[in-house]
Parts: C-alpha cells; sequence; structure tokens
C-alpha cells in the first residue's frame, strides 16, 4: 500500500475538479459522478491519513503535503475575508433603514472618550 506523488497529485485535481463542478449546473449524471468521486476522494483521504499516523509518507510526499495544506489555509482564509464582507454589507444595509437610537455604551474600549451604540441594530455611531 503505497501513495504516490502521482496519486497526490491525481487528489488534488479530483479536489479541483469537484470545486469546479459545483460552479457549474448538475445534470444527474455529473450527480452521480460527483458522488462517485466524492467517495473515491474520501477512500483517498483515508488511505493518505493512515500513512500520514504511520509515518510511511517519503519526504517529498510530506513537502507537498505541506504545500497542500498552505494552500487550503489559504483558501479558509479567503473565504473568511468573503464572510467579512459580507457582514460589512449587511451592516451597512441595516445602517440605512435603521432608525437608530442611540445610548452609550459603557463597555467599549478605545481611543473614543463616549461610544454611542444604537439600541436596536447594536451598531456604532461611527460605523460608517
Ligand atoms: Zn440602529
Amino acid at each position: 500500500m503505497e501513495l504516490n506523488k502521482m496519486e497526490l497529485n491525481k487528489m488534488e485535481l479530483n479536489k479541483m475538479e469537484l470545486n469546479k463542478m459545483e460552479l457549474n449546473e448538475m445534470d444527474p449524471k455529473s450527480l452521480i459522478e460527483k458522488e462517485l468521486n466524492e467517495k473515491e476522494l474520501i477512500k483517498k483521504e483515508l488511505i493518505e491519513k493512515e500513512l500520514i499516523e504511520k509515518e510511511l509518507i517519503e519526504m517529498d510526499q510530506l513537502k507537498s503535503l505541506i504545500e497542500n495544506r498552505y494552500t487550503e489555509i489559504n483558501l479558509k482564509y479567503n473565504e473568511i475575508k468573503c464572510l467579512k464582507n459580507e457582514i460589512e454589507n449587511f451592516k451597512k444595509q441595516i445602517w440605512k433603514v435603521c432608525k437608530h437610537e442611540w445610548e452609550r455604551d459603557y463597555s467599549a474600549m478605545g481611543d473614543d472618550p463616549f461610544k454611542y451604540m444604537c439600541k436596536s441594530c447594536k451598531l456604532y455611531k461611527n460605523s460608517f
């Protein structure tokens, strides 16, 4: 049972293909293919995990695993950035529609001597 570099690369390609497929509209055939791919991928990931646990992976493969993990971290950072952007946009929309009722926020810390928070939308007076 040995997982070579080519298989690892194939796994990465599978992952990329899955992501690409998700972006496109799915017909039933591709849905079945996706499910099969996912099962394959899970199986490969399990083999990978086992090899990692048993410390049976060669240095080159370990290096590529490290690269993969960094790529994954970057993808997740981007995901977080997108979610934060969405939150900002939602807050801006709330800011426009709320009939703000300001009250002093005693828990606020920062450079400002006083901070005021809206009773209903919970946004600060100087938010936007
Ligand atoms: Zn408000």
